[in-house]
């Protein structure tokens, strides 16, 4: 549905996107051959399988089965829809795309998405406005108090939200944005009488963003001494908890640059850290981190030097950290800093490179767990919780090898015979899911020989108009690849060009656009001989194909004739077969059974 947004539009965008560049944003891809491969963003792999073309402007997961155009992987990796993706694509691109109109169209639930994203984005300026203006130089004394200095409060775009029930009720007023909406996006909250009242007031605001720069919820510091210290949007139609780390957008081609990420926990101490020029670091919003947050950060590097406290809270965290690290197949470094350092203090006292260095030279998550987190033992019980916390990271680790190595550690450590470790890991291990999303595909069979047809269309389109035309689409015999030709045959008689790789890319997902997608992929040039050849060659054998089905349905039929003793049902039956073999001569050449 491409809606109010006009073709030429779309196009303009199109000629204009980089697949490789714009896909780079999210994965870390390495140049092979004409393509560019990187690790899926969409499962779980290893080895890469995930293939972007430049030629064809297109990628295709192989593992997976994921692919399309530029649009496609805008909506697939960030959730959006179409016309959404359009919009985020003309802005990168600069193509001016008239504003639309308030339509029926607003209402549906792809447009809440960008409408809340909207009005978060019109929040943002006024929460920025407040902090720079008189009625904010509490929330200024409070930042320079915590010394962040003014251009990494404009990079993160702080604001303030000021004591009161209705600041941004009125701004937002002011500005015709509907309020049922910000109540959506949880800047208003429902108070007496259905009456709507700003939710943040007296608050530090942090603009939450995703991978790609959207405002989709905020972050609230309480400047005064009330409760609770910190307060997040409620989830909505574009935020989920967990999903996101904080300045992810900001860090991610520092984080490329530097070959690693650095995990902190909160706002101000990702903030501390830019402070001091270190700026490819990422917060998990104060909330305990989780698998997505580790497989969002794995599209930029498997490398990760995660801050932990040095208290008991800090090795709970890193404990709890470990098993995401692991199942994420991530490499982690823990780095405690010394003495109850916050990572501003440390910089101070010791110097940029020095906390560079430190993280350099920080063990690994699992060194760290073994020698430290494990260290504190002497009882029975004590030691009796560190094999059972053991063991369930164990279960974590994919690779034998490194599971192996894990389990040698742990049975030195706490002076248990190894063979005990593995048989307990393997009794209470499940089985192992690797490329479950590969195996999860459905192995629906597709015709190949109605499916090829399909595809030599797309790749003549030329031929397209010759669809209407032929009976050919008569002789399908799976219905929605009937029903796909027929929609092929009107989409492209209209239009000048076609686009096969858009139109596949549009089709809902299942195996059919699976294996065109494989198809445009693979294909490679034919010369326009060998492109008839192989036309009028799928043409017979679909032709042949649907005989051969014919004749064994009439078999069966006469097989049941007969044995009814039915001989009326038989000759007529027989006449019937008759007059298929003439019409098959007729159709199909050469044919011989
Ligand atoms: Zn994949």
């Amino acid at each position: 549905m491409k809606g109010h947004i006009p073709d030429v539009k779309i196009e303009e965008i199109k000629s204009r996107a980089n697949i490789v560049d714009l896909v780079s944003e999210y994965v870390t891809l390495k140049k092979a051959g004409r393509n560019y491969i990187g690790l899926c963003p969409f499962h779980k792999e290893k080895t890469a399988s995930f293939t972007v073309t430049p030629d064809k402007q297109m990628f295709y997961c192989f593992g997976c089965g994921e692919g399309g155009n530029v649009f496609a992987f805008l909506m697939k990796i960030n959730q959006m829809a179409y016309p959404e993706a359009i919009r985020h694509l003309a802005r990168k691109t600069g193509v001016a795309i008239p504003e639309r109109a308030a339509s029926r169209e607003e209402e549906d639930r792809d447009s809440l998405r960008e409408q809340i994203i909207h009005v978060n984005q019109v929040a943002a300026i006024h929460y920025s406005n407040n902090l720079f203006s008189p009625g904010g130089k509490e929330a200024q004394a409070y930042l320079k108090k915590r010394e962040i200095r003014e251009d990494v409060i404009r990079e993160f775009r702080l604001g303030f939200a000021p004591d009161g029930w209705r600041h941004l009720k009125d701004f937002l007023e002011k500005r015709k944005i509907p309020l049922n909406i910000a109540e959506q996006a949880g800047l208003l909250v429902p108070g007496r009488e259905s009456s709507l009242y700003d939710r943040f007031r007296n608050r530090l605001m942090f603009p939450i963003e995703d991978a790609s720069g959207r405002v989709i919820a905020f972050g609230g510091r309480n400047i005064a001494a009330g409760e609770p210290k910190y307060m997040n949007s409620p989830e909505s139609a574009v935020y989920v908890k967990g999903r996101n780390l904080y300045g992810l957008n900001r860090a991610k081609e520092e984080i490329r640059r530097q070959g690693y990420a650095i995990l902190v926990e909160g706002y101000f101490d990702l903030m501390q850290l830019w402070n001091a020029g270190i700026t490819h670091v990422v917060a998990t919003l104060g909330t305990a981190l989780t698998g997505e947050q580790i497989d969002l950060l794995g599209r930029y590097t498997s490398h990760v030097a995660a801050l932990f406290d040095p208290d008991e809270a800090g090795k709970k965290a890193l404990e709890r950290s470990l098993g995401l690290f692991l199942a994420g197949n991530m490499h982690g470094r823990a780095v405690i800093l010394p003495g109850g350092y916050d990572p501003d203090d440390y910089v101070k006292a010791f110097g940029k490179e020095s906390l560079l260095d430190l993280i350099a030279h920080a063990p690994s998550m699992v060194d760290y767990y073994i020698e430290n987190a494990m260290g504190d033992r002497g009882t029975f019980e004590k030691d009796r919780e560190a094999l059972r916390n053991s063991l369930s990271l164990i279960r974590h680790i994919e690779n034998a090898v490194e599971r192996n190595l894990f389990i040698k550690r742990v049975s030195e450590k706490l002076g248990v015979d190894q063979n005990i470790l593995k048989s307990e890991v393997s009794r209470t291990m499940p089985a192992f899911a690797s490329g479950a999303a590969a195996q999860k595909r459905q192995a629906t069979s597709v015709d190949a020989l109605e499916l090829n047809l399909l595809h030599l269309w797309m790749t003549s389109p030329e031929k397209i108009a010759m669809i209407a035309e032929t009976d050919i689409l008569n002789y399908f015999m799976s219905p929605d690849l009937k029903a796909l030709g027929e929609k092929l045959g009107t989409v492209a008689t209209g239009a000048g060009h076609f686009d096969a790789v858009a139109f596949i890319s549009g089709l809902p997902s299942g195996p059919v656009r699976e294996k065109l997608l494989k198809k445009a992929m693979d294909e490679g040039f034919h010369d326009e001989l060998m492109r008839d050849r192989l036309f009028s060659d799928t043409v017979m054998q679909i032709k042949r194909k649907w005989y051969r089905e014919v004749h064994r349905k009439l078999k069966a039929k006469m097989v049941k004739a007969q044995e009814a003793g039915d001989e009326a049902r038989c000759r007529e039956l027989l006449s019937e077969k008759e007059n298929l073999l003439r019409e098959e001569k007729s159709q199909v050449a050469g044919i011989n059974e």
